[in-house]
């Protein structure tokens, strides 16, 4: 699957993963079609495979490690587990695309054991905090939940929050979620993260005019232009992303495929970005990291 090169990158080097579940959604399902809409958006010949910075995402910056085959039924979180530790272990940093966002806690599984002082930053209307949720401990609505309990990460930040009711606040407070609600987003946002820093984007973060592809429609987001500032004010080296809840059944004209294909590029060139600064901040650091 991988060319001869990609078991041991030179530099920072990034794998798109297709991680097609929706079988955790609560509300529609669909979100299982994003991967190859995701991918065809990013190669349409409508834009070009820039960054918004000017750095360019190619096929040898962003190795596609194809999609997972999972069975209804089957033990999706191990087969995810697996897959995102077999290509961290190989040098890759993953961005998968969902699938809906109860992909994310295998995914953090797998980034724990290599990075153990993670921050996650979450974009989202939804806190996906609850404990359990139709009788389901793995629902997209629950993700959060589990990798708190299990402390997957030292930190999580949540950005674009709606729709937060009790039970999920009191979650908040047990777990010192940091969250910054959609109404309460400043005028300047300085986020204090350091690194490393795992990105979870569930594109119903976005308001629904700017994204109407998702399963769970809440007005009042984000605007896609706002989402990429917050991007790209990142400083902290960002080891791995995904990008889920796209629902393509609920898309206009392929609306949501290009916010999708541009996140990718932003994301993956901030990671790029990010990985050469700090790799240039290490200890027994290379002096020119690029080189
Ligand atoms: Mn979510
Ligand atoms: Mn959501």
């Amino acid at each position: 699957m991988a060319d001869s090169d990609s078991t041991s990158p030179a530099g920072p080097r990034l794998a798109l993963l297709g991680i097609p579940w929706d079988e955790s959604s609560s509300f529609l399902r669909g979100a299982a079609g994003a991967p190859p809409l995701i991918r065809a958006a990013l190669a349409c010949d409508s834009s070009n495979s820039w960054g918004e910075k000017g750095l360019e995402i190619t096929p040898q910056t962003l190795f596609d490690a194809g999609d997972l085959s999972l069975r209804s039924g089957a033990d999706m979180r191990t087969h995810i587990e697996a897959a995102v530790a077999d290509l961290l272990t190989r040098g890759f940093s993953p961005i998968s695309l969902g699938g809906d966002h109860a992909v994310t806690y295998p995914i953090l599984r797998a980034f724990a054991r290599r990075y153990p002082r993670l921050s996650i930053l979450h974009f989202d209307a939804h806190p996906d905090l609850y404990d359990v949720f139709q009788g389901d401990r793995f629902s997209h609505a629950c993700p959060f939940a589990r990798i708190m309990e299990e402390e997957l990460a030292q930190r999580l930040v949540q950005l674009g929050i709606r729709t937060v009711n009790q039970s999920q606040r009191e979650q908040a407070a047990r777990f010192g979620v940091e969250m910054i609600e959609m109404r309460h987003w400043p005028a300047e946002l300085r986020l204090d993260l350091e690194g490393p820093v795992y990105l979870t984007f569930d594109m119903d973060a976005l308001d629904p005019a700017h994204a109407p592809g998702v399963s769970h429609r809440e007005p009042g987001g984000l605007s896609t232009r706002q989402a990429i500032d917050a991007i790209h004010g990142l400083r902290a080296p960002i080891v791995g992303a995904d990008i889920v809840e796209f629902n393509p059944v609920q898309d206009v004209s392929g609306m949501t495929a290009m916010v999708c294909g541009r996140l990718v590029k932003e994301i993956a060139a901030q990671m790029l970005e990010t990985a050469a600064s700090a790799s240039s901040g290490e200890p027994g650091r290379r002096k020119n990291p690029g080189s």
